[in-house]
C-alpha cells in the first residue's frame, strides 16, 4: 500500500530520488512527520528595501503604494517604466487568491507567460503546480503567484537591477494588499531581489527571513529543478519546512493580542 507521503512525492516527481536517499530499514513516515523532522532556525533578518534618491521614482512609488487592485492592475498593464515594456506581448500581473496566506514569487515571465499573461504556465509552472499539490495547495485557493518583474526579459535573461527596482513597487503593493503570512521566494533571482543579497539559494534555504515584515523562505526555482533532479528532494524538504513555518505563523496569528 502506498503511504500518503509516497503519493505526495510521486505527485512532485520525487519518488526515485527521495527513496535512494533514505535508509531502507527506516519505516515509512507520514507527510506530517516529514514536516516535523527539521525544526526551523528562525532568523530575524533586517527589513530590506531599496531607496531611490530620485524624486520622480519616489512619487511614482507613493502613488503605486496607494492603489487598490483595479488601479494597480491597470497601472501594470500600461506600464512603460523600464525597457522591458518594449518587447513584451502581455504584462504578467500575478494570479490567485487576493487574500491568500501563501505568496510564491518567481523571477519574471518566460515565453509562455508572456504569450498568455499568466505566471508559471509553462513547464516550470507545471512543476510548481505539482509542488503546490504536494502540500495540498492550489494556485487559486489560498495561494497567490507573482514575479519580481511583470514583463518578460528578452531571451529569458535575468532581470537587471534597474528593471527589478522599477517593478518593485507593484510587487510591494500586491504584498500589502494580499497580506500573506508567508512568502516563498522561488530561486536565486527572486531571493536576491527580495532580500537584497547575492547569497546562494543553498545558503538561504532552511531559515525564515523577513521581507518588509513578512516571513519569507527561499527554495529552488522550478525551472532549475527540471534540470537538476538531485535538488528536488531538497525542494521537498523546503516545502515541508514552509508548511511547518506556516503552522507556527498561523498559531501566532490565532493568539489574542
Ligand atoms: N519563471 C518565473 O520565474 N516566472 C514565471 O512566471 C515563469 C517562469
Ligand atoms: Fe513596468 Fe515592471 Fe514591465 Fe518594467 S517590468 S515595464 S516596471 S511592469
Amino acid at each position: 500500500m502506498k503511504t500518503r507521503r509516497n503519493l505526495m512525492l510521486e505527485e512532485m516527481g520525487l519518488t526515485p530520488v527521495w527513496q535512494l536517499r533514505r535508509d531502507p530499514t527506516e519505516a515509512p513516515i507520514s507527510v506530517d512527520a516529514a514536516i516535523e523532522e527539521s525544526s526551523p532556525a528562525v532568523e530575524e533578518a533586517p527589513v530590506t528595501g531599496h531607496r531611490s534618491p530620485v524624486t520622480d521614482a519616489a512619487d511614482r512609488r507613493t502613488t503605486i503604494m496607494r492603489m487598490e487592485w483595479p488601479g494597480l492592475k491597470e497601472a501594470v498593464a500600461s506600464c512603460t517604466s523600464c525597457t522591458l515594456h518594449a518587447k513584451r506581448n502581455k504584462t504578467v500581473f500575478g494570479v490567485g487568491d487576493e487574500n491568500a496566506d501563501w505568496l510564491f514569487v518567481g523571477e519574471g515571465p518566460g515565453a509562455d507567460e508572456d504569450a498568455q499573461g499568466e505566471p508559471f504556465v509553462g513547464q516550470a509552472g507545471k512543476l510548481l503546480d505539482s509542488m503546490l499539490a504536494a502540500i495540498r495547495l492550489k494556485r487559486s485557493e489560498n495561494v497567490y503567484i507573482a514575479n519580481v518583474v511583470k514583463c518578460r526579459p528578452p531571451g529569458n535573461r535575468n532581470p537587471e537591477q534597474g528593471e527589478a527596482l522599477a517593478c518593485e513597487p507593484y510587487l510591494n503593493r500586491q504584498i500589502d494588499l494580499i497580506r500573506p503570512k508567508l512568502i516563498v521566494a522561488l530561486g536565486k533571482v527572486a531571493a536576491a531581489n527580495l532580500l537584497a543579497t547575492d547569497a546562494s539559494v543553498a545558503s538561504m534555504r532552511g531559515r525564515v527571513h523577513q521581507y518588509r515584515g513578512t516571513a519569507l523562505i527561499v527554495t529552488y526555482h522550478p525551472a532549475y529543478l527540471l534540470r537538476s533532479l538531485q535538488d528536488k528532494a531538497k525542494a521537498w524538504a523546503d516545502l515541508c519546512f514552509a508548511v511547518r513555518t506556516m503552522r507556527g505563523l498561523a498559531k501566532r496569528g490565532e493568539r489574542p493580542t
